[in-house]
């Protein structure tokens, strides 16, 4: 694991980045974004070393992958000994062990004490399209429900579960039919407010549900339990409830999203859990194998089983490889209480966050659950979104060799996912320099 210590040898990016982004640039289609342009050597708890010696607080873990970090020995190890034993076997064509271990692993972890079952898959969009394959078999329906704000990839079908255009969308139609949008119940700018949010949100679903689409017509209405991209948007309590009841009573697939939540990040094994709310099916990816390519569908034994042998699958779907990884990721957040780790991350960081927030301040909200923290930037005194100030305090973070994110439909969020693993001490630093951020473009908006 390289030292963890922020460590700033050079400018950020360092000459030996931008001497790499030169043949990145010629040799990569311009469609590949990044965040970050610095090239990385090594990785690990909480820090990234990139090539010109910086070491760089990580407060992205590759997108809420890397929970148990990028380097951990009990994942390392695993792939190293199954990689010496076999690469692959495709398990459509002969089975091993680790895909079964890890689907009885997710069965025993997810919400509820029913009989389920697990496919693999290798991302998550992935997931989610098999989620709506599997539902829709299952129902004999075709329609599929999807909230505002929504993310849930960039394949064909998740893209247009996907709610924002550019640049998930943009000139990629047309789209999948049969996906239909209901509000998203997001407190901070629901119009009537934040206490109306729960049951006015419920009241659009019902009406577009029963009214528009036919209630008989619907396989599936798919939540992000927090939405991730659409901007840690936490629905305000009772929501989820109310819609898997209503779910229930219509024979509809509730499926829960939780590529992102899932898995420790939110203070709890799954987001679900905090409300108490048991879906049907629950789709995993992101931190399930410590950062190899694995994804699941875990859902009622009778719903998983409603479609024939050979209709799920892949070729590399649950790699032996990303198995062993998935072993050693599970063992780690259970063995280690990463659930318990990131409600200590969220008592520590949520407090000095919050006072940052506040009617003259740039930041207008601070939310989210566990160590799934972000802030919305707006013009002070207003709701009005400031994407450029978020970017703004985002590229200072990079500078101080801090690395952030920013999210959000309206780009003016910043959202922090450190490994559940990162030391306090890290992200104490971490939280001082991005309040620093803050402070200073925070200073420079009231000028302007
Ligand atoms: C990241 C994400 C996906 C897509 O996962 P990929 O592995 O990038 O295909 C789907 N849903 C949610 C909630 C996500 O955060």
């Amino acid at each position: 694991m390289p030292e963890q210590r922020r460590i700033l040898a050079t400018a950020i990016p360092g000459p030996l980045s931008l001497e790499r982004q030169v043949q990145r640039k010629a040799e990569l289609a311009n469609g590949l974004g990044t965040t970050m342009p610095v090239f990385i050597e090594r990785a690990g708890g909480g820090i990234l070393v990139d090539v010109d010696g910086n070491h760089i607080i990580d407060l992205a873990s590759g997108i809420a992958v890397t929970s148990v970090g990028a380097s951990h020995p009990a994942v390392t190890q695993r792939i190293a000994e199954q990689a010496a034993r076999f690469t692959h076997t495709c398990f459509l064509v002969t089975e091993y062990d680790g895909f079964v271990d890890v689907a009885a692993a997710l069965n025993r972890l997810t919400p509820g004490e029913h009989a389920k079952k697990t496919a693999l898959f290798s991302t998550g969009a992935e997931a989610v399209e098999n989620a709506i394959k599997i539902a829709r078999t299952a129902t004999g329906r075709t329609a599929v429900v999807v909230l505002g704000h929504a993310y849930h990839g960039r394949t064909s079908l998740t893209m247009a579960m996907t709610s924002k255009n550019a640049p998930y969308k943009q000139g990629f139609g047309p789209f999948a039919p049969d996906v239909h949008r209901v509000p998203s119940p997001y407190p901070y700018r629901w119009p009537s407010g934040p206490e109306k949010a729960a049951e006015e949100a419920f009241a659009a679903l019902e009406e577009i549900v029963t009214t528009q689409l036919g209630a008989t017509n619907v396989a599936a209405i798919v939540v992000e339990p927090i939405q991730g991209e659409g901007g840690f948007i936490v629905p305000p309590p009772g929501y989820l409830a109310k819609v898997q009841q209503f779910a229930h009573e219509h024979g509809i697939v509730f499926v829960a999203d939780e590529i992102q939540t899932g898995l420790a990040r939110t203070g709890a094994m799954f987001a679900c859990d905090h409300e108490g709310v048991v879906p049907d099916l629950i789709t995993t990816a992101k931190a399930l194998a410590g950062g190899m390519p694995l994804a699941a569908v875990t859902g009622r034994a009778e719903i998983m089983d409603a479609v024939a042998a050979g209709g799920l699958g892949g070729t590399y779907a649950g790699n032996p490889v990303a198995c062993a990884a998935a072993l050693g990721a599970l063992e780690v957040i259970e063995s280690e209480d990463l659930v318990g780790r990131a409600r200590e991350i969220e008592a520590r960081v949520r407090p000095r966050l919050e006072a940052a927030c506040g009617p003259d301040s740039v930041v207008g909200e601070v939310r989210g659950r566990g160590a799934m923290l972000a802030l919305e930037f707006v013009r002070p005194g207003t709701t009005e979104p400031a994407p450029e100030v978020a970017k703004a305090v985002v590229e200072r973070c990079h500078q101080e060799g801090v690395l952030t994110l920013q999210c959000g439909t309206y780009g003016n969020v910043i959202r922090l996912l450190p490994p559940l693993v990162i030391g306090f001490d890290l992200l104490d630093e971490a939280v001082d320099v991005l309040l620093d951020a803050i402070a200073a473009v925070g200073a420079l908006e009231t000028q302007a």
